[in-house]
């Protein structure tokens, strides 16, 4: 036999690391605290606990390809029309539909950076280019991505609150950015973290879109829902966009038990928002004992904090490890820690209000 090549793959994947899995951490005492994805620390409520067992029982059938009765559902809750949602298998896999339906070679998204990982992976990985506008004192310089947009932008990212600074974009210097966006150009609000969004300047992108057919707002039940396992979230837009990203989803991809989890969450919401509540006042007690201890973070409207250590990240992460607590550093910048229940926060503070290094 000659010497076989291997198959043809394109070329961006060879700029794309191989998925590399966080090791777990374990401090002196056997615990593992994770603070590193900002997920909820708590379970999903028994309530939706009881209806994914429930629905477990159907899952030799396909599920609903149209989400019937969680999108009905959603559509009550937001007071949207039924048409102006589509569901996805979380929101980085409704970020790859969105990017399928506007993107193509020589496109360009742009998007701030540092924000979420995802962006630019995504991008790439549909022949997009990713044009990465710096932040400003930690937050969206929305006049230099204004700024950036060419004649070959075909979609802006605005992660509000910001992964992973947790500074938010206020309604003012919002809207006015959305006022420079020509029309042909979609703007996606990412709100992950809208649950948590405290600061009433902070605009619900809900409220921007209707009148704006170039704006979608982007959602998920990973984190204050507490179903990062479960692979839900949505868009919210006009029936164009609505429409195309519903033509791009894989299909079945949002799974049986993710609708009913969904549906069963809705029904709870009072109880959810309660440990949402919960997690908003730790976010305000771990800040303010961090700026009691010196160091500088960001105010944050999200389920987490930031902290600038530029050559001292990777250190501070060990710190943290050491204790058993695992955070999120990005090598050369700073470190992301999600805020956990109380307990799980004090051991972080106990390790992050003694750190010797740079604050
Ligand atoms: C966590 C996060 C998401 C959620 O992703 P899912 O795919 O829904 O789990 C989306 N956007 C940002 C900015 C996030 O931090």
């Amino acid at each position: 036999m000659s010497e076989s090549k291997p198959p043809y793959l394109r070329s961006v994947l060879e700029s794309i690391p191989a998925y590399k899995p966080g090791k777990k951490v374990v401090g002196p005492d056997g615990r593992s605290i994770k603070l590193s994805s900002n997920e909820s620390p708590y379970g999903p409520l028994p309530s939706v606990r009881d209806a994914i067992a429930q629905a477990s029982a159907e899952l030799n059938r396909y599920p609903d390809p149209g989400a019937a009765e969680l999108t009905a559902a959603l559509a009550a809750r937001l007071e949207v029309p039924e048409g102006h949602l589509a569901l996805g298998a979380g929101s980085v896999g409704l970020l790859q539909q969105i990017l399928e339906a506007v993107g193509e070679p020589g496109a360009e998204l742009v998007h701030a950076w540092r924000s979420f990982e995802a962006y630019p992976l995504l991008a790439e990985l549909s022949g997009v280019t990713s044009v990465r506008v710096p932040l400003r004192e930690e937050t969206h310089d929305l006049d230099a991505m204004a700024d950036a947009i060419t004649d070959r932008t075909r979609m802006v990212l605005v992660c509000n609150p910001n992964n992973p600074t947790g500074t938010a974009v206020r309604e003012e210097e919002l809207t006015a950015f959305l006022d420079r966006v020509p029309d042909h150009v979609l703007v996606v609000l990412d709100e992950a973290y809208r649950e948590y969004v405290r600061d009433r300047d902070v605009p619900d992108g809900l409220s921007l879109y209707r009148d704006r057919p170039n704006v979608a707002v982007l959602r998920t039940f990973s984190k204050a829902y507490g179903l990062a396992a479960a692979r839900l979230g949505f868009v919210v837009g006009h029936p164009h966009l609505a429409g195309a990203v519903r033509k791009t989803l894989v299909p079945f991809a949002v799974n049986h038990l993710a609708q009913a989890a969904g549906v069963a969450s809705l029904a709870a919401e009072e109880e959810l928002l309660e440990r949402v509540q919960a997690t908003v006042e730790e976010r305000a007690r771990v800040r303010e004992a961090l700026l009691e201890a010196g160091w500088t973070v960001p105010p944050t409207e999200a389920n987490f904090v930031w902290l600038r250590l530029e050559e001292d990240t990777l250190d501070l992460a060990a710190a943290c490890a050491d204790a058993g607590v695992s955070v999120r550093p990005f090598d050369g910048e700073g470190a992301r820690v999600s805020i956990g229940t109380p307990e799980e926060n004090d051991v972080f503070l106990s390790v992050a209000t003694k750190y010797p290094g740079r604050r």
